[in-house]
Order: structure tokens, then C-alpha cells, then sequence
């Protein structure tokens, strides 16, 4: 079969491969469709993990598939799978942890000490045409989903935690810098969540044309001030919660914590392109708290399985490509690190 393995910075390479054979305990997917995401860039340009290291919870050295958004048909099962049918469309958590450790024991199996990922850290991943992973990964989809969906629910989890995070009620106003994936996808879970106004913040015009369709107060950081416009909105008070889903630095994370209202919580939900400076004093006069949001747990993602299944949520307008698994590179990554960066937000890609 063909999958894309990461060999090392900017050299992905569409090899051929044995297919994944199942094993006890696991199940064997035919990828039918998987989401490029910004972290799978970061991963093309710098590759920082090892090629050699063994990530402990999948135990193979690399190159390893990239791909960590994605859902497929199940062809086989493994023995003592009983709640997994073969034929059934299924999406796959693909966050690993270990289940032991004090943060897992906790219930924060997104903190988990070994934390690790299918399509990054080994165990197969979405930019191929099988994968075999453990049942306890699935999530087997209701009537009305199809692979497109499937595909979308990592990312809309990645959102609906920082959400979470954030303490955000309904009928409050959020600040949202970045209008990519997660900014987007954070801007439909607020707006389920009940979340009155949202403001995106995005210099894309494409983007911000579809913050706007989607309900966003669609704002140019370059036209308007951020921090100015959540005071305008909120009398003067500033955003209940805000989130900084570009990572750029101060630029994108100083409006976040700006913008806030006193006593309220500004989530990081990007990979920082720099450090960021931050005043303690501010913090102490104004009791704002700055948090961060990593991916999801098994909740989060059982939570956007039912918002998209009743309705709530529809990703579908995220959805600006679709390409087969021979153009994930030049269709794909280097779009997406070249001119795409502004006209794209979420790219499919379908092995056939
Ligand atoms: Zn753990």
C-alpha cells in the first residue's frame, strides 16, 4: 500500500508499504478520508522527532506515516474485538496514553507522561490506505456520517477542549485570533455553546469571509484593533474569553490577554512560532488567567460525534479541498506553506 512517511525535515516521501496486519485487541481500517492539519506542516518542516526513537506506547522507529485526522471503513478485526463490526465507518482517536500514570489516572489522558500520536509518533497514520490501531481508539460513527465528517472530528475536538477550557458561558462574547482550522473550528463550538458574539481576528480575506458566514464579528488586525474592538462590543470591558489559535507570538497572544475583561481566561491553542512576554503584575491586578489547551480526551470527541450527529455542528463549510493521497504533497503540505496559507482552511484527502 502507499502511505507518506516523514524521513526527515521537508522529505516526505510517498513509500510503498506492507499492509498492517491485525493483531488482538486492534482493528484494520481502510482510510477513506484524512484531514491535513498546520501541525502536520510543523512536522514537514522540522520533523523533531527522531527517526530512531521509539516512541514507549508504539514501540517502532520511524520514518513513521504522517496523518493524525482521519476515519475509514473497518476491513477485519482482531480477536476479542466484539463492539467493533466489520464494514462499519469509523473515526480514530488518534492521542496514545498509557492509562497508568497520575495525570491518566486523573482523567487527563491528554496530559498523559507518554503522550504521543498515530501519524506522528508511529502505529500507522491517515495519509495511507490501511491502518491497523487498538478498538479502544474507535469510535464507530452513527447513520448520516460520512468519511468527510469523520475526518473533521480531530479537529473539532483540538476546539471544543480549549472551549472547555476557557470556562466561557452562553450569552458572553469571545476574542478568537486566527481564523485557520482550529480558529474556525473554535468559532463553531462557541457559537453551539451559546457564546453570544465571537470576534475573529484573521488577515486572510478568504478566511475572514468564512468567519463571517459562519457568525463571526470577522475582523482585520491590520484595519482594526482587536483590543479596541472587544472593549467597543462589551461596554468597555473587554472579552469574557479569548483564544490564540496563530501562535505567532506577542502579536497574536498580547491582543488575547488585552482584550480580556478582568477575571477572564485567554487559552493558547497553537504551536508558538516565539516566546511570549507576559506582566505577572497584570495578572495580579486584573485576576485574568492565561491557560493553554492540549488536543482532547475521549469525552471531547464522544461530545462532537453528537453535536455533528444532532445537528449543532456542521464542519462541512471548513472543507476548501479535496485531493487523492499522490498529491498530498504538492496539492497539499506545500500548498499550505505556500500561497494556500490564505485561500485554504481545510484540505481532504481521499487514498483513490
Ligand atoms: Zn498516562
Amino acid at each position: 500500500m502507499l502511505g507518506l512517511r516523514l524521513h526527515g525535515a521537508t522529505d516526505a516521501r510517498l513509500d510503498d508499504l506492507p499492509e498492517p496486519e491485525v493483531r488482538p485487541g486492534t482493528v484494520k481500517i481502510r482510510i477513506a478520508c484524512a484531514g491535513i492539519c498546520g501541525s502536520d506542516l510543523s512536522l514537514y518542516e522540522t520533523a523533531p522527532i527522531p527517526v530512531d526513537w521509539p516512541h514507549p506506547l508504539v514501540g517502532e522507529t520511524g520514518p513513521h506515516v504522517l496523518g493524525h485526522e482521519f476515519s475509514g471503513y473497518v476491513t477485519e478485526v482482531g480477536d476479542g474485538v466484539d463492539d467493533v463490526p466489520v464494514g462499519a465507518l469509523v473515526a480514530v482517536q488518534p492521542s496514545l496514553a498509557d492509562g497508568t500514570c497520575p495525570a491518566c489516572r486523573r482523567g487527563q489522558t491528554n496530559l498523559c507522561e507518554q503522550s504521543g500520536f498515530l501519524g506522528v509518533n508511529g502505529g500507522g497514520g491517515g495519509f495511507a490506505e490501511y491502518v491497523v490501531v487498538s478498538e479502544h481508539s474507535v469510535f464507530v460513527l452513527p447513520a448520516g456520517f460520512t468519511p468527510e465528517l469523520g475526518a473533521l472530528i480531530e479537529p473539532l475536538s483540538v476546539a471544543l477542549h480549549a472551549v472547555r477550557r476557557s470556562g466561557i458561558s452562553a450569552g458572553e462574547t469571545a476574542l478568537v485570533v486566527g481564523g485557520g482550522p482550529i480558529g474556525l473550528g473554535l468559532l463553531l463550538c462557541l457559537r453551539t455553546h451559546g457564546v453570544a458574539r465571537v470576534i475573529v481576528s484573521e488577515v486572510s480575506p478568504s478566511r475572514r469571509e468564512l468567519a463571517a458566514a459562519l457568525g463571526a464579528d470577522a475582523i482585520d488586525p491590520r484595519d482594526v484593533d482587536p483590543v479596541a474592538y472587544a472593549r467597543e462590543v462589551t461596554a468597555g470591558q473587554g472579552a469574557d474569553a479569548s483564544f490564540d489559535a496563530a501562535g505567532v507570538g506577542t502579536a497574536t497572544f498580547g491582543p488575547c490577554l488585552e482584550g480580556l475583561r478582568k477575571g477572564g481566561t485567554t487559552v493558547a491553542v497553537a504551536m508558538y512560532h516565539e516566546a511570549v512576554d507576559i506582566d505577572p503584575g497584570t495578572l495580579m491586578l486584573t485576576e485574568k488567567t492565561c491557560t493553554g489547551s492540549f488536543a482532547y480526551t475521549r469525552d471531547d470527541f464522544q461530545s462532537v460525534i453528537d453535536a455533528i450527529a444532532d445537528g449543532r455542528i456542521d464542519p462541512m463549510p471548513l472543507v476548501t479541498s479535496r485531493i487523492r493521497l499522490g498529491e498530498v504533497l504538492e496539492q497539499g503540505i506545500d500548498l499550505l506553506r505556500g500561497e494556500g496559507r490564505d485561500t485554504e482552511v481545510k484540505i481532504l484527502v481521499t487514498p483513490h
